[in-house]
């Protein structure tokens, strides 16, 4: 029979990986509780027009990236490509908008993308957003512990704020206005991609890779120059609380980011080490989304980080893909034995609930159990065998370093093992 294989882009998280995987998970975690963050859970499917209305449909993401299907009943589905839309929806939904909302989830988003290193089709992002604030404070509060998750991560070094205001909606028409004449006088020389969103996404063409672009985008008016003056003061403010914090950041003006729902502040996180894939972590502020969605008009503000980016990072940085190995590893021969075994075992799962123990199954010698034992990692095997059973003891060999056996009473078992440093620590 020939081999099914995944779909491409969408990769599997190996055994050797996921424990890396979970200390960012519980990093995360605790930071966002430590700063009054609750979670929430959303579905992966949602009906196509959320994302349409959300992300806009002028967007990369839904022009041309989502996992879009009908379902039996003949209704428009989309897997969820991130999951602002979705959290948004579930607040209004569920009347949580009433008040202050800090809110963090997590996951796996998918989008129909070129699959390269950092970049998959079915890749996880952590989110955070916060409902009912419209001052700068809270998007400071974003960055410090976006921040402050990066030093508990120990990557703080590799990483570099960039910050940009995009202003108010008003503020943004107006200079697209600007920035299409001005390119209008250009078109020719602008890459394709370039050409196309002069029509449909102008702002996008800031963050093209192009250097011709590049080139032609020096002499370009700057969004700066049309930011409105709440825009520009919020700025100022959230600059301010950044410098008196103390973190680094650059004012990148050409940072406009990909989905038509922010305003005023963007930022992202981005580094060099790995390629073109940089940035990390992104987000903003979204006043307008609740509204759009059908809610009562609530400020908003949030981001999301890159799992995959994020564990890329630390590998690079020598974070060790290494299986999780037990400390015990239980070698059993015959009927009797194994009961012994198995009593003994539970038992001692019950006074050391921390403790990993592999019990051997699957029958075998005592060689080949004790080589599945070496193999394990396990510091020590507990071996049973006809001697033990009769005797109601263990015998405990050490499997690392140097080789050492002893026989102790059945009764000294707890005793022996919350002696033992090795296992206990
Ligand atoms: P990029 O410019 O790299 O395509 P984006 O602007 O599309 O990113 P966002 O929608 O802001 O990304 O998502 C936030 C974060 O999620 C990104 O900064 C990145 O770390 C991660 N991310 C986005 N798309 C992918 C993907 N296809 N594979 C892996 N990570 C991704
Ligand atoms: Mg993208």
């Amino acid at each position: 029979m020939s081999e099914i294989r995944a779909i491409r882009g969408m990769g599997d998280i190996l055994p050797a990986d996921t424990p890396v995987w979970r200390a960012v998970e519980a990093t995360v975690a605790a930071t966002l509780t430590s700063y009054g963050y609750s979670e929430i859970r959303m579905p992966i499917l949602e009906k196509t027009a959320l994302f349409k209305r959300s992300i806009g449909e002028v967007t990369d993401i839904v022009e041309k990236e989502m996992y879009t299907f009908e379902d039996r009943n003949g209704d428009s589905l989309t897997l969820r490509p991130e999951g602002t839309a979705g959290c948004v929806r579930a607040v209004i939904q569920e009347g949580l908008i009433n008040a202050t909302r800090r809110l963090w989830y997590g996951g796996p988003m998918f989008r129909h993308e070129r699959p390269q290193k950092g970049r998959q089709r079915q890749f996880h992002q952590i989110g955070v957003e916060v409902f009912g604030i419209a001052t700068p404070d809270i998007d400071a509060e974003m960055i410090v512990l976006s921040n402050r998750l990066w030093k508990a991560l120990g990557i703080n070094e590799g990483l570099q704020l960039q910050i940009n205001s995009i202003g108010s909606p008003a503020a943004r028409a107006a200079y697209r206005d600007a920035l299409v004449t001005y390119l209008g006088q250009y078109r020719d020389a602008l890459d394709q991609d370039s050409q196309r969103r002069l029509e449909s996404n102008p702002l996008r063409i800031l963050d093209s890779k192009n250097e011709k672009t590049q080139s032609i985008l020096r002499d370009a008016p700057s969004l700066e120059q049309y930011l409105d003056a709440e825009s520009a003061q919020d700025f100022a403010d959230l600059r301010r609380l950044l410098d008196a914090v103390g973190i680094d950041y650059v004012v990148n003006r050409s940072l406009v980011r990909g989905l038509d729902y922010y305003n005023k502040t963007v930022f992202e996180w981005v580094t060099d080490r790995l390629g073109a894939q940089g940035t990390v972590c992104a987000g903003g502020r979204y006043d307008s989304l609740v509204g759009q969605l059908g809610g009562k008009p609530t400020p908003a503000v949030g981001f999301a980080l890159g799992m995959e980016r994020l564990v890329l990072l630390l590998q690079e940085q020598g974070a060790g893909s290494a299986l999780e190995e037990p400390s015990v590893y239980v070698v059993a021969a015959g009927d009797e034995a194994q009961q012994q075994a198995l009593v003994t075992v539970e038992r001692l799962r019950d006074q050391f609930p921390q403790l990993a123990i592999v019990v051997h199954a699957g029958g075998g010698s005592f060689r080949s159990q004790m080589k599945k034992a070496d193999k394990s990692g396990a510091r020590i095997a507990l071996i049973w065998g006809t001697d033990e059973v009769s005797n109601a003891t263990v015998t405990v060999k050490a499997l690392r370093g140097q080789a050492r056996q002893q026989t102790i009473a059945l009764s000294e078992l707890g005793h022996f093992v919350s002696g033992s440093a090795a296992l206990t620590d």
